[in-house]
Protein backbone atom coordinates (compact mmCIF):
# COMPACT_ATOMS: atom_id res chain seq x y z
CA UNK A 1 0.00 0.00 0.00
CA UNK A 2 1.85 2.89 -1.25
CA UNK A 3 3.01 5.61 1.39
CA UNK A 4 0.61 8.59 1.52
CA UNK A 5 2.37 11.38 0.23
CA UNK A 6 2.16 13.78 3.38
CA UNK A 7 2.03 16.89 0.72
CA UNK A 8 -1.40 15.30 -0.53
CA UNK A 9 -2.70 14.83 3.07
CA UNK A 10 -5.42 17.54 3.05
CA UNK A 11 -5.04 20.34 3.95
CA UNK A 12 -7.21 20.71 6.86
CA UNK A 13 -7.52 24.27 8.50
CA UNK A 14 -7.23 24.06 12.12
CA UNK A 15 -10.35 24.59 13.77
CA UNK A 16 -9.87 27.12 16.71
CA UNK A 17 -10.25 25.69 19.85
CA UNK A 18 -13.99 25.81 21.24
CA UNK A 19 -14.63 28.40 23.48
CA UNK A 20 -15.14 27.25 26.93
CA UNK A 21 -18.58 26.42 27.81
CA UNK A 22 -19.50 29.72 29.48
CA UNK A 23 -21.13 28.56 32.98
CA UNK A 24 -24.46 29.81 33.29
CA UNK A 25 -23.60 33.10 35.89
CA UNK A 26 -24.56 32.21 39.63
CA UNK A 27 -27.67 33.14 41.62
CA UNK A 28 -26.55 35.86 43.53
CA UNK A 29 -26.50 34.12 46.53
CA UNK A 30 -29.77 35.02 48.63
CA UNK A 31 -28.60 36.07 51.98
CA UNK A 32 -30.85 33.76 53.62
CA UNK A 33 -33.10 31.53 51.86
CA UNK A 34 -34.78 30.56 54.92
CA UNK A 35 -35.25 33.93 56.20
CA UNK A 36 -36.41 34.81 53.07
CA UNK A 37 -39.29 32.73 53.26
CA UNK A 38 -40.02 33.32 56.24
CA UNK A 39 -40.54 37.24 55.58
CA UNK A 40 -43.08 36.13 52.44
CA UNK A 41 -45.16 34.28 55.13
CA UNK A 42 -44.83 37.56 57.35
CA UNK A 43 -45.91 39.58 54.36
CA UNK A 44 -48.60 37.39 53.17
CA UNK A 45 -49.87 37.16 57.11
CA UNK A 46 -49.87 41.10 57.53
CA UNK A 47 -51.74 41.28 54.09
CA UNK A 48 -54.35 38.84 55.39
CA UNK A 49 -54.53 40.88 58.61
CA UNK A 50 -55.37 44.11 56.97
CA UNK A 51 -57.94 42.15 54.46
CA UNK A 52 -59.51 40.88 57.78
CA UNK A 53 -59.57 43.76 59.39
CA UNK A 54 -61.10 45.57 56.57
CA UNK A 55 -63.50 42.79 55.86
CA UNK A 56 -65.09 43.37 59.65
CA UNK A 57 -64.94 47.25 59.44
CA UNK A 58 -67.14 47.20 56.29
CA UNK A 59 -69.63 44.31 57.85
CA UNK A 60 -69.48 46.78 60.98
CA UNK A 61 -70.57 49.51 58.44
CA UNK A 62 -73.13 47.53 56.47
CA UNK A 63 -74.72 46.18 60.03
CA UNK A 64 -74.78 50.30 61.37
CA UNK A 65 -76.30 51.34 57.95
CA UNK A 66 -79.12 48.62 57.81
CA UNK A 67 -79.66 49.33 61.44
CA UNK A 68 -80.58 53.08 60.59
CA UNK A 69 -82.13 52.38 57.28
CA UNK A 70 -84.51 49.15 58.40
CA UNK A 71 -87.76 51.46 59.78
CA UNK A 72 -87.62 53.22 56.38
CA UNK A 73 -87.54 50.24 54.57
CA UNK A 74 -90.36 47.87 56.73
CA UNK A 75 -92.29 50.63 58.68
CA UNK A 76 -94.24 47.94 59.74
CA UNK A 77 -91.49 46.60 61.96
CA UNK A 78 -91.20 49.64 63.87
CA UNK A 79 -93.60 49.90 66.88
CA UNK A 80 -93.21 53.26 66.87
CA UNK A 81 -94.32 53.89 63.36
CA UNK A 82 -97.68 51.43 64.06
CA UNK A 83 -98.91 54.03 66.91
CA UNK A 84 -100.85 56.74 65.88
CA UNK A 85 -98.66 59.46 64.02
CA UNK A 86 -98.63 63.16 64.91
CA UNK A 87 -98.23 63.70 60.61
CA UNK A 88 -102.03 62.34 60.51
CA UNK A 89 -103.37 64.22 63.31
CA UNK A 90 -101.91 67.14 61.92
CA UNK A 91 -104.33 66.76 59.25
CA UNK A 92 -107.25 68.83 59.11
CA UNK A 93 -110.55 66.20 59.30
CA UNK A 94 -113.59 67.30 56.68
CA UNK A 95 -116.46 69.61 59.23
CA UNK A 96 -119.40 67.81 58.30
CA UNK A 97 -121.22 69.33 60.98
CA UNK A 98 -124.55 71.35 59.58
CA UNK A 99 -124.09 74.99 58.87
CA UNK A 100 -126.12 77.68 60.93
CA UNK A 101 -125.47 81.01 59.44
CA UNK A 102 -126.62 84.17 61.67
CA UNK A 103 -127.02 87.55 60.37
CA UNK A 104 -126.48 90.52 62.13
CA UNK A 105 -129.26 91.96 60.40
CA UNK A 106 -127.63 95.89 60.33
CA UNK A 107 -123.74 96.81 60.13
CA UNK A 108 -121.42 99.55 58.92
CA UNK A 109 -123.12 102.51 57.47
CA UNK A 110 -126.52 101.33 58.29
CA UNK A 111 -127.28 101.52 61.43
CA UNK A 112 -130.66 100.32 61.86
CA UNK A 113 -132.99 101.40 64.67
CA UNK A 114 -132.28 103.23 67.94
CA UNK A 115 -133.27 103.60 71.43
CA UNK A 116 -132.87 103.78 75.14
CA UNK A 117 -129.59 101.04 74.73
CA UNK A 118 -127.71 99.48 72.49
CA UNK A 119 -128.06 100.42 68.62
CA UNK A 120 -129.83 97.98 66.26
CA UNK A 121 -126.18 97.13 64.66
CA UNK A 122 -124.33 96.60 67.79
CA UNK A 123 -127.45 94.38 69.11
CA UNK A 124 -128.03 92.32 66.84
CA UNK A 125 -123.80 92.06 66.49
CA UNK A 126 -123.67 91.00 70.29
CA UNK A 127 -126.65 88.64 70.16
CA UNK A 128 -125.42 87.36 67.08
CA UNK A 129 -121.69 86.18 68.75
CA UNK A 130 -123.72 85.10 71.63
CA UNK A 131 -124.98 82.17 69.38
CA UNK A 132 -122.11 81.28 67.58
CA UNK A 133 -120.86 80.45 70.91
CA UNK A 134 -123.03 78.56 72.16
CA UNK A 135 -123.28 76.65 69.02
CA UNK A 136 -119.47 76.47 69.14
CA UNK A 137 -119.47 75.11 72.66
CA UNK A 138 -122.16 72.27 71.69
CA UNK A 139 -119.85 71.54 68.96
CA UNK A 140 -122.89 69.56 66.21
CA UNK A 141 -123.21 72.59 64.40
CA UNK A 142 -121.17 75.22 62.90
CA UNK A 143 -122.11 78.60 63.10
CA UNK A 144 -121.09 81.26 60.57
CA UNK A 145 -121.92 84.70 60.54
CA UNK A 146 -122.89 86.47 57.37
CA UNK A 147 -121.08 89.74 58.06
CA UNK A 148 -117.51 90.54 59.36
CA UNK A 149 -116.75 92.14 62.67
CA UNK A 150 -115.59 95.28 60.58
CA UNK A 151 -118.51 95.54 58.54
CA UNK A 152 -120.94 95.53 61.37
CA UNK A 153 -119.19 97.46 64.00
CA UNK A 154 -117.08 100.23 62.03
CA UNK A 155 -119.69 103.28 60.87
CA UNK A 156 -117.83 103.79 57.77
CA UNK A 157 -118.17 100.12 55.99
CA UNK A 158 -120.53 99.69 53.19
CA UNK A 159 -123.71 98.58 53.52
CA UNK A 160 -123.70 94.41 52.83
CA UNK A 161 -126.75 94.31 51.24
CA UNK A 162 -129.64 91.27 51.81
CA UNK A 163 -129.13 89.60 49.11
CA UNK A 164 -125.23 89.11 49.32
CA UNK A 165 -125.88 88.06 53.05
CA UNK A 166 -128.13 85.31 51.53
CA UNK A 167 -125.75 84.41 49.44
CA UNK A 168 -122.65 84.51 51.55
CA UNK A 169 -125.38 82.00 53.81
CA UNK A 170 -125.80 79.89 50.66
CA UNK A 171 -122.25 79.77 50.06
CA UNK A 172 -121.37 78.79 53.79
CA UNK A 173 -123.98 75.62 52.86
CA UNK A 174 -126.02 77.03 55.15
CA UNK A 175 -128.65 74.74 56.41
CA UNK A 176 -130.40 77.28 58.11
CA UNK A 177 -130.37 81.24 58.23
CA UNK A 178 -131.33 83.24 61.23
CA UNK A 179 -131.20 86.67 60.74
CA UNK A 180 -131.57 88.72 63.80
CA UNK A 181 -132.91 92.77 63.82
CA UNK A 182 -134.46 94.98 66.17
CA UNK A 183 -138.10 96.78 65.70
CA UNK A 184 -138.54 100.28 66.24
CA UNK A 185 -141.73 102.59 67.12
CA UNK A 186 -141.29 105.83 68.55
CA UNK A 187 -144.33 107.12 68.10
CA UNK A 188 -147.11 104.49 69.51
CA UNK A 189 -144.45 102.50 71.80
CA UNK A 190 -145.10 99.32 70.36
CA UNK A 191 -143.49 96.35 72.08
CA UNK A 192 -143.11 92.45 71.68
CA UNK A 193 -142.05 89.84 69.55
CA UNK A 194 -142.43 89.00 66.09
CA UNK A 195 -140.91 86.84 63.39
CA UNK A 196 -141.35 86.84 59.77
CA UNK A 197 -141.06 83.44 57.75
CA UNK A 198 -140.59 82.16 53.92
CA UNK A 199 -143.91 82.84 52.59
CA UNK A 200 -146.04 80.67 51.69
CA UNK A 201 -145.95 79.02 48.09
CA UNK A 202 -142.04 79.44 48.02
CA UNK A 203 -139.09 76.84 48.49
CA UNK A 204 -138.53 76.25 51.82
CA UNK A 205 -141.64 77.59 53.11
CA UNK A 206 -142.48 74.73 55.25
CA UNK A 207 -139.23 74.03 57.37
CA UNK A 208 -138.99 78.32 57.39
CA UNK A 209 -142.65 78.42 59.34
CA UNK A 210 -141.48 75.28 61.68
CA UNK A 211 -138.08 77.09 62.51
CA UNK A 212 -140.10 80.65 63.05
CA UNK A 213 -143.02 78.85 65.12
CA UNK A 214 -140.44 77.16 67.41
CA UNK A 215 -138.38 80.54 67.81
CA UNK A 216 -141.60 82.32 68.50
CA UNK A 217 -142.33 80.09 71.42
CA UNK A 218 -138.91 80.19 72.63
CA UNK A 219 -139.61 84.29 73.52
CA UNK A 220 -142.98 83.02 74.39
CA UNK A 221 -142.22 81.41 77.45
CA UNK A 222 -139.98 84.36 78.48
CA UNK A 223 -143.44 86.16 78.81
CA UNK A 224 -143.01 88.25 75.94
CA UNK A 225 -146.14 89.68 74.32
CA UNK A 226 -146.19 87.83 70.81
CA UNK A 227 -147.60 89.93 68.25
CA UNK A 228 -149.64 88.93 65.82
CA UNK A 229 -150.77 84.79 65.56
CA UNK A 230 -148.61 83.01 67.81
CA UNK A 231 -145.73 85.85 66.42
CA UNK A 232 -145.16 84.34 63.12
CA UNK A 233 -146.30 86.80 60.09
CA UNK A 234 -145.28 86.98 56.43
CA UNK A 235 -144.19 90.42 55.02
CA UNK A 236 -144.10 92.11 51.08
CA UNK A 237 -143.43 94.83 49.57
CA UNK A 238 -145.79 96.01 46.94
CA UNK A 239 -145.67 97.61 43.34
CA UNK A 240 -145.04 101.00 45.51
CA UNK A 241 -142.51 99.54 48.18
CA UNK A 242 -145.06 99.53 50.41
CA UNK A 243 -145.14 96.99 53.28
CA UNK A 244 -147.44 94.53 54.31
CA UNK A 245 -147.72 91.82 56.57
CA UNK A 246 -150.18 88.38 56.84
CA UNK A 247 -150.47 86.68 59.78
CA UNK A 248 -148.69 82.88 59.30
CA UNK A 249 -152.34 81.56 59.78
CA UNK A 250 -153.16 83.28 56.44
CA UNK A 251 -152.13 80.49 53.70
CA UNK A 252 -152.80 82.43 50.42
CA UNK A 253 -150.14 82.81 48.12
CA UNK A 254 -149.09 86.36 47.23
CA UNK A 255 -145.92 86.97 44.66
CA UNK A 256 -145.19 90.22 46.19
CA UNK A 257 -141.19 90.08 47.24
CA UNK A 258 -140.83 89.99 50.83
CA UNK A 259 -137.74 90.90 52.86
CA UNK A 260 -134.32 90.43 50.70
CA UNK A 261 -132.64 88.05 52.71
CA UNK A 262 -135.49 85.89 52.54
CA UNK A 263 -135.92 86.51 49.14
CA UNK A 264 -132.90 85.39 48.30
CA UNK A 265 -132.39 82.86 51.16
CA UNK A 266 -131.30 79.04 49.31
CA UNK A 267 -132.36 77.62 52.85
CA UNK A 268 -135.19 77.67 55.69
CA UNK A 269 -134.69 81.05 56.94
CA UNK A 270 -136.34 83.41 58.95
CA UNK A 271 -136.43 86.98 60.21
CA UNK A 272 -136.21 87.93 63.68
CA UNK A 273 -137.30 91.28 65.54
CA UNK A 274 -135.97 90.35 68.46
CA UNK A 275 -137.30 93.38 70.64
CA UNK A 276 -138.13 96.61 70.32
CA UNK A 277 -135.38 98.77 70.85
CA UNK A 278 -137.48 102.12 71.43
CA UNK A 279 -139.15 99.91 74.88
CA UNK A 280 -137.17 100.42 77.87
CA UNK A 281 -138.93 97.27 79.31
CA UNK A 282 -138.17 95.00 76.19
CA UNK A 283 -134.47 96.43 76.23
CA UNK A 284 -134.12 95.35 79.67
CA UNK A 285 -135.16 91.78 78.80
CA UNK A 286 -133.56 91.29 75.27
CA UNK A 287 -131.94 94.01 74.33
CA UNK A 288 -128.91 94.59 76.76
CA UNK A 289 -125.77 92.45 77.29
CA UNK A 290 -127.52 90.57 79.29
CA UNK A 291 -130.30 90.45 77.08
CA UNK A 292 -128.50 89.48 74.13
CA UNK A 293 -127.27 86.33 76.04
CA UNK A 294 -130.65 85.68 76.89
CA UNK A 295 -131.92 86.19 72.84
CA UNK A 296 -129.13 84.15 72.30
CA UNK A 297 -129.97 81.18 74.23
CA UNK A 298 -133.54 80.83 72.97
CA UNK A 299 -132.44 80.80 69.43
CA UNK A 300 -130.01 77.67 70.73
CA UNK A 301 -132.17 75.98 71.80
CA UNK A 302 -135.29 76.68 68.82
CA UNK A 303 -132.29 75.54 66.61
CA UNK A 304 -131.68 71.98 68.25
CA UNK A 305 -135.32 71.49 68.09
CA UNK A 306 -135.08 72.47 64.72
CA UNK A 307 -132.60 69.90 64.42
CA UNK A 308 -133.99 67.11 66.37
CA UNK A 309 -130.90 67.77 69.21
CA UNK A 310 -131.31 67.83 73.15
CA UNK A 311 -129.35 71.22 73.86
CA UNK A 312 -126.13 70.04 75.06
CA UNK A 313 -125.01 73.76 77.00
ZN1 LIG B 1 -133.52 95.80 61.23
Amino acid sequence: MPDRDPSRIPYRRRQPPPAPRRRPAARPPRPDNHDWYAMRRRRRRRRMGRGLLWAVILILLAAATLAVLWPTLHPADDPARTAPQPAAANAIPEDTRPVVAIDPGHGGVDRGSEGPGFGEYEMTWRTANDLADLLEADGRLRPCLTLTETESQDPDSPRIMPSERARRAAEAGAALLLSIHGNSDPVYGASGYECYAIPVGRDHHDESLRFAQLVAAKFGALGQRLRGADGVKYIFYDQDDNKYERDATDTDVYTDPTFGVLEYAECPAILSEQCFLTDSADVDLLGDEDGCQLAARQYYEAICQWFGLEPAV
